[in-house]
């Protein structure tokens, strides 16, 4: 199951939604394009024991 969050383009500001995959590791690194600005952003996330996800973004 995917798990959804929310986090701030580093861009621009305004929140970008990921749908991350728990099952794949518990340190992860997506870059995606940001829908509002259209910048590439690195987010790195990472997963606790309980599965609570954490990401810290950044401009690529
Ligand atoms: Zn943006």
């Amino acid at each position: 199951m995917d798990e959804i969050v929310e986090v701030a383009c580093p861009s621009c500001g305004e929140p970008i939604v990921l749908a991350l995959d728990p099952s794949a590791g518990s340190e992860q690194e997506y870059v995606e394009d940001c829908p509002v600005c259209c910048r590439p952003a690195l987010h790195r996330v990472r997963f606790d024991r309980e599965g609570r996800a954490s990401v810290d973004s950044r401009a690529e």
